[in-house]
């Protein structure tokens, strides 16, 4: 009390520390020093972090930490983050996790889109074609997806190897995607960015839906949404003609990357997913998935089978070691593993309380074999 500050100041509660999942000691040293920084120096204006002394999600050892991860490379980087590949200290466990800067998603208004794809993630009973999610945490200035490691790649990387697909191949991927597809709308989910680089191969060869950051849910029945969004070669017309939508949308963009997988480029002309009025496309229908499963393109497809994981993968993705990257994009993999810091005012200044009930740990998570 020698040199008393001049301002408002509000220091975290152990709780609130707890509930924000300040993850690490560093991290806690870090927000001790930026106060006494703050402190010293002549700053006039007042700071003052809100909070809500409710919310307790997790006890403290169910919480899992930046710390406990050493981050070995880069796998991807999207419009939001960048995802890494992770090992887990002290384990042999890898986990790819997806980090989004807090003031990025504050600033771009993505709140509410990052708490989806936290929820889609941690759904229960996901077919095996989604990505799996081990947990969530958070930092003061980051948010954590801890995911499972698939390590074959993305379609688009295999894409790129391969120019195109022959078609039972794409067949088979096709099947896939469509089972998880069929999942997410018995959910009342629209995924709204299938494309190439979100659909991953596992070490099998089997597909894995990723990034789950532009769902929408709660699209039960004839429920529609309006939102403009997609990625621009798969944005269906009825999105472009700012039309109410519902899951037709995902079936437009399955068309474009089935054209895409057979063809090695994007579409010039149309088929039967590719139908612009969204009633008459394949899948979109009140009978939707049993017109899709009995469609001749998957006569050769036993849908059980495919839903079991029985069916043998056409291409086994080339993994040397455990620690292999090389199915990923050396743009990419030959990046720093460095966080870069984040803007240590704002970051005192914004409301954590909007990222209440991100941090989660999956009772379910099943180690991929
Ligand atoms: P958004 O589309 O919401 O902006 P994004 O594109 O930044 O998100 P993702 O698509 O989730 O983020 O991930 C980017 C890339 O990282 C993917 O294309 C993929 O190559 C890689 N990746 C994502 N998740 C995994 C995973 N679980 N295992 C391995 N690689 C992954
Ligand atoms: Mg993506």
């Amino acid at each position: 009390f020698q040199n008393p500050a001049d301002g408002w100041f509000k220091l975290l509660t152990q709780e609130e520390g707890e509930y924000y999942n300040v993850p690490c000691a560093d991290a806690t040293q870090d927000l001790l020093k930026l106060k006494s920084q703050m402190q010293k120096s002549s700053q006039k204006k007042p700071l003052v972090m809100r909070s809500d002394t409710n919310a307790q999600t997790q006890s403290k050892k169910d919480m899992i930490r930046a710390t406990e991860f050493n981050f070995i490379k880069v796998l991807g980087k999207g419009s939001f983050g960048k995802v890494m590949l992770a090992e887990r200290k002290g384990t042999e466990d890898l986990f790819a996790i997806k980090i989004l800067k807090k003031d990025v998603i504050i600033q771009d208004d993505d709140v509410e889109c990052t708490m989806i794809e936290k929820r889609v993630l941690a759904l229960g009973e996901k077919p095996p074609f989604l990505v799996q999610l081990h947990s969530c945490f958070q930092t003061l200035d980051r948010l954590f997806f801890v995911m499972e490691y698939v390590n074959g790649g993305d379609l688009m990387f295999q894409i790129q190897q391969f120019g195109k697909f022959k078609e039972p191949v794409a067949v088979f991927y096709a099947a896939e995607i469509a089972a998880g597809l069929f999942f997410l709308h018995s959910k009342g989910i629209l995924y709204r960015d299938l494309k190439l680089d979100n659909v991953l191969l596992d070490a099998d060869g089997h597909i894995k839906i990723a990034d789950f950051g532009m769902c929408k849910e709660n699209i039960i029945g004839d429920k529609t949404t309006k939102t403009f969004c997609g990625t621009p070669d798969y944005i269906a017309p009825e999105i472009i003609l700012y039309q109410p939508y519902g899951k037709s949308v995902d079936w437009w963009a399955y068309g474009v990357l089935l054209y895409e997988m057979l063809v090695g480029q994007p579409p010039k002309i149309r088929g039967n997913f590719l139908t612009k009025q969204p009633n008459k496309r394949l899948g979109c229908g009140p009978t939707g998935e049993a017109d899709v499963r009995i469609h001749p393109f998957f006569r050769r497809i036993d849908w059980e089978k495919i839903e079991n994981r029985e069916v043998q993968p056409p291409f086994k993705p080339k993994i040397k070691h455990r620690k292999d990257v090389s199915n990923f994009d050396r743009q990419f993999t030959s990046e720093k593993t460095d966080l870069t810091p984040t803007d240590k005012l704002f970051m005192m200044n914004f409301d954590q309380t909007e990222f209440r009930g991100f941090s989660y740990v999956n009772p379910d998570y099943a180690v991929p074999v």
